[in-house]
């Protein structure tokens, strides 16, 4: 039965790959579940499941430094409000499309489901590269995208949040035309500053909870983080803080990455480094063998998947674990893959990890350390106060924890244990089926 709805989504959404894959990848999981109700079958709880709400495309004109006119395209995918209001972060990259937006989108519905907090999925963004514009180009670019924007989203109707190429600079300016627009100020964005309204650990958020999910793998694999060696791809907001955490929890991270290469510090690479390069001076990653010269930098950035490791943390983008990738790393003796990217590992990636037993924490669930803090951040925007970081990390934590046994049990109650993907799917859905369910046909 799921076949038939897959080869719909193709029919009907001709040309968006990512999509196909991930939807693909949901349903032939979720489908005993729908064999044991029958009434979503007959709801067409699946077929509806896989039609966004709504689908908004824009132009975004912005002039440039020089005076040039640019025109780029804006996304918003509203895709299921069943549990909450739609939520889910902008990605501002070049290579942004349709089928990236709802592959986005559509993953962030069940994973915010895994958080338990009232968060529908969205997601957005734009074809614009902010890597080498001043400041003042990306400013007028994020006004220009939120005076078509803002009229769609609210506090309780939609909130995005920052992705890829959106960070605390993108959300400042986007916040402040939304606030120019509607002359409110809400918690209509998550990732604020927090001198106005944002919370403390959302920077940090999806690193440190991608490490909590980790540490609830290893636990039930009686290993531990200690002196393992750890490659983390990317340099961004997910790697730099998925690392930060690997090495307070005694961690030896050897590599990081970026879209032009990637760097080998056998000593241990150098956060503060990293952090200074990326965050502040927004440089490559290149540059950071000028400053540690036992560091090694190659060009190309898959190649960081033939470096040994004991643990892989995919953190960058889609699809950057293929097969071949997956299988160097079995040879290299890795023990476990937590995702921290959406859905970075291709399918066929996915079968080899599985096959060979090498525990495999799957994005939706490993990843959801983000947005469930930006859940946080809405409710201390509702309540008008600010938790602490030690409160507001330990939610965080009891979150992630909470996150890996309800995959962890949904993998054994249906006959696949210990495997996440298939876990983390069915307790994903199973409570979005529900809710769907109850309130009819809308
Ligand atoms: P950032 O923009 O902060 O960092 C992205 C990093 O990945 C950069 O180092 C970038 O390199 C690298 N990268 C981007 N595109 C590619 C590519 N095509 N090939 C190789 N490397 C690439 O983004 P985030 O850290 O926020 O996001 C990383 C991933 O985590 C994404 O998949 C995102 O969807 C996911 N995610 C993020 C969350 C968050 O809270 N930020 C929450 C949940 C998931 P360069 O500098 O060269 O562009």
């Amino acid at each position: 039965m799921v076949k038939g709805i897959i080869e719909q989504v193709k029919k009907r959404n001709p040309g968006e790959a990512e999509f196909h894959q991930a939807v693909e990848e949901v349903l032939e999981s979720i489908a005993p579940v729908l064999e044991k109700h029958p009434e979503y079958k007959t709801a067409k709880i699946a077929e509806r499941v896989v039609e966004p709400e709504r689908q908004l495309m824009f132009r975004v004109p912005w002039q440039d430094d020089k005076g040039q006119v640019q025109v780029n395209r804006g996304f918003r995918i509203e895709f299921n409000s069943a549990i909450g209001p739609y939520k889910g972060g902008l990605r501002f990259h070049p290579s942004v499309y349709l089928g990236i937006i709802k592959f986005l989108g559509f993953e962030q519905i069940f994973k915010n489901s895994l958080t338990g907090l009232a968060m529908g999925g969205g997601k957005g963004g734009a074809d614009f590269d902010p890597k080498g514009k001043s400041d003042s180009e990306v400013m007028r670019f994020c006004q220009s995208f939120m005076a078509e924007l803002f009229r769609h989203i609210g506090p309780d109707t939609d909130v995005p949040a920052g992705d890829i190429g959106v960070g605390g600079r993108e959300i400042g300016f986007m916040y402040g035309m939304y606030k120019k627009l509607r002359n409110e100020f809400t918690g209509v964005l998550t990732g604020k500053g927090l001198d106005w309204g944002g919370s403390l650990v959302r920077t940090e958020a999806t690193g440190y909870g991608l490490i909590y999910f980790l540490l609830e793998m290893l636990k039930d694999m009686g290993k531990s983080l200690k002196g393992a060696a750890v490659v983390s791809s990317g340099s961004g907001n997910v790697s730099i803080y998925a690392v930060q955490k690997c090495q307070e929890l005694g961690a030896k991270v050897v590599a990081v990455s970026d879209s032009n290469g990637y760097v080998v510090d056998p000593e241990g690479i150098k956060l503060n480094t990293v952090k200074r390069l990326k965050e502040v001076e927004r440089k490559r990653i290149s540059e950071y063998v000028k400053e540690h010269t036992g560091a090694k930098y190659h060009e190309g950035c898959n190649g960081i998947w033939t470096v040994k490791c004991d643990i892989a943390l995919p953190n960058a983008t889609q699809n950057e674990i293929d097969e071949k990738a997956a299988a160097k790393l079995v040879e290299n003796g890795v023990w476990a893959v937590a995702e921290g990217a959406n859905m970075p590992s291709t399918p066929e990636a996915i079968k080899v990890f599985l096959k060979n037993k090498v525990a495999f924490g799957p994005a939706k669930a490993a990843n959801a350390g983000g947005v469930a803090t930006s859940g946080l951040e809405m409710a201390q925007n509702s309540q008008r106060l600010s938790w602490s970081f030690e409160e507001t990390d330990k939610y965080l934590e009891r979150i992630m924890k909470n996150i890996y046994a309800q995959a962890k049990k949904a993998s054994e109650e249906y006959d696949q244990p210990g495997n996440l993907v298939v876990g983390a799917n069915i307790a994903g859905f199973e409570k979005v089926a529900r809710a769907m369910y109850a309130q009819g046909l809308v």
